[in-house]
């Protein structure tokens, strides 16, 4: 089922007290949403669905219009969560990397129907995150809408020192109390596929800024992973005991779905010859994603098996009624 905005939030602190992360994928097509859907199923496990700017202008949804994309992807995650198939999955639909002259109005958009969202701060000064993020909140109180938030910080600018959160998560926090679940400072991960293993990487920064965001809060806020393609397995599953609840997961998610395409494109050349007695159903699209969702849903069953996202989903909303 699709959560509402409390229902995240009560996700967020079921996962800090359990000691597990939600996986987040961005996922850029129908083909992938049903895919990740499944493999949270096949885990009983909750997922976070989320869309950066690039999917909502991307084809598959808004075709160049960002508030299009936004609708479709709205509807085609709430149809299929709240459907039979998936009642059971806790899923939370978040909007990710957002950014730009359309961020506030897209956000707005976002507000009375997205679980959570967040906004790319990437080319702000920290006063513009804290006024962008200030403004859906006071937008939020004005409406009576409920909202959950993410914020972040310099994800990609090494460690954030444990000042930033004071500066931009306090300094929101305060202007707004209440409104936001996770916090996203740099803990030395980087967007992308990083071949290094992210020696910079730290756990520990994870814990400290889990810890004063939650003081400064008065209340459990989840620390939320991104540049979560290129870490190895044991430094994720030490980012989650040291108080990761959300992590983003994108670049290899889709290096997964594009090589398997690529591989049913290169082994099924002959059935594609217009004579073949099997050219029309290697041709239609069912084709190609059948053969991706093989090879892609077992590797997102790992992730979500990695983070310890498993036989949570039934239980957390049979403990809080609702379902
Ligand atoms: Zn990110």
């Amino acid at each position: 089922m699709l959560l509402s905005p409390a229902q995240t939030r009560a996700l967020v602190v079921d996962a800090l007290h359990h000691k597990y992360a939600v996986l987040a994928v961005n996922a850029d097509s129908p083909a992938a949403v049903y895919d990740v859907l499944e493999a949270a199923r096949q885990c009983d496990a909750p997922v976070i669905i989320e869309t950066s700017l690039w999917q909502l202008k991307g084809r598959s949804f808004g075709g160049g219009d960002a508030r299009l994309g936004l609708a479709r992807y709205h509807a085609e995650v709430s149809l299929l969560a709240n459907h039979a198939a998936f009642r059971q999955v806790p899923v939370v639909l978040h909007t990710d990397h957002i950014k730009g002259p359309e961020t506030t109005a897209i956000l707005e958009a976002a507000l009375p129907i997205y679980s959570s969202l967040s906004l790319d701060s990437s080319e702000m000064t920290p006063a513009e995150n804290i006024a962008a993020i200030g403004k859906l909140c006071a937008n939020a109180t004005q409406q009576r809408q409920p909202l959950t938030l993410e914020m972040e910080a310099g994800v990609d600018a090494g460690v954030s020192p444990l000042s930033d959160c004071d500066t931009l998560f306090a300094a929101a926090e305060k202007n707004h109390p209440g409104y936001l679940a996770w916090w996203a400072p740099g803990v030395g991960t980087q967007h992308g596929l990083g071949s290094d293993g992210y020696p910079t990487f730290s756990a520990e920064a994870v814990a400290a800024h889990q810890q004063r965001a939650s003081e400064v809060a008065g209340r459990p806020i989840g620390i939320a992973l991104h540049g979560s393609s290129g870490l190895p397995a044991a430094s994720l599953q030490a980012a989650v005991r040291s108080g990761v609840a959300k992590v983003n997961w994108s670049s290899e998610s889709l290096l997964i779905r594009s090589q398997a395409a690529q591989e049913y494109f290169a082994t099924h050349a002959a059935q594609l010859d217009k004579k073949h007695k099997d050219w029309k159903n290697t041709a239609m699209d069912n084709g190609l994603q059948a053969y991706v969702a093989a090879r892609y849903v077992p590797k997102v069953v790992e992730r979500i098996k990695l983070l310890g996202g498993f036989v949570a989903g039934a239980a957390f909303l049979a403990k809080h009624g609702y379902v």
